[in-house]
């Protein structure tokens, strides 16, 4: 019994249903909430990057079930448009659910399985370094040459994961999520939780959600599974 319960404990935990291993973090970019664990890793980490200058901030950190949910069915009902490849919308109604699913999950997770569900994964960027009144965009090209926070993303790829615990699990696009060079995961926790987020788990609380395309993602949940959440490999840039 108890085990039973522990089981539905980490199943929340998980997908993003449980705020009890939460803590406020704060920064000079704003607030947000993450696992308690990571709030003195990512101190540490802030301090190294302050020593080359880098202003570390958060730009979004825990995000609950019900907000994952909210931004798929708005993309699912063409409610917020959804880009391809070269950054035009999709003309969705002649896309097939299939389709759709696909289209929706090169950019966003589905419910359930974000990493942003767990508190243990973050969205960086340097607010300094963009200047005052920038608007934030999180795309590639603010990352790569030229763009505001090129040093911080050369910083974060010479990272070294076993000093910091730190890795980037969306380094580059590989046929799954879209690359994320601002995309940090705290490994000591967020490796078991991966593999704890099965297909089985994620089924259980997809098939009771009120979610668009449900009856096109339950038939291929163990591709999307394989593609989208079971991110191959983790990279530990600098090791
Ligand atoms: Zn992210």
């Amino acid at each position: 019994m108890a085990r039973d319960r522990q089981d539905a404990a980490d199943a929340e935990l998980l997908t993003g249903r449980s705020r009890g291993h939460l803590e406020p973090w704060r920064d000079e970019a704003g607030e947000c909430l993450l696992h308690r664990a990571v709030i003195e890793p990512l101190r540490a980490l802030r301090a190294r990057a302050a020593r080359e200058g880098i202003c570390l901030c958060v730009a979004s950190g825990f995000r609950s079930f019900d907000r994952q949910l909210r931004i798929w069915n708005a993309k699912a009902r063409g409610e917020r448009p959804v880009l391809d490849d070269r950054g035009s919308p999709w003309d969705w109604a002649a896309l097939a659910d299939r389709e759709r699913i696909h289209a929706i999950l090169r950019w966003s997770a589905l419910p359930g399985a974000s990493r942003h569900h767990w508190g243990t994964d973050l969205d960086v960027w340097d607010p300094v370094a963009a200047g005052a009144g920038y608007r934030l965009r999180l795309e590639t090209d603010e990352y790569g040459p030229g763009g505001a926070f090129r040093r911080l993303a050369a910083w974060l790829e010479e990272l070294s994961s076993t000093a910091t615990g730190f890795v980037r699990p969306y380094p580059g696009w590989g046929g799954g999520v879209a690359a994320e060079p601002w995309h940090l995961s705290f490994l000591p926790l967020a490796g078991d939780y991966q593999r704890r987020l099965t297909p089985e788990l994620l089924r259980a609380v997809l098939a009771g959600a009120d979610l668009e395309l449900k009856a096109a993602v339950l038939a291929e949940l163990e591709e999307i599974h394989a593609r989208y959440v079971r991110v191959p490999p983790l990279h530990t840039a600098g090791g």
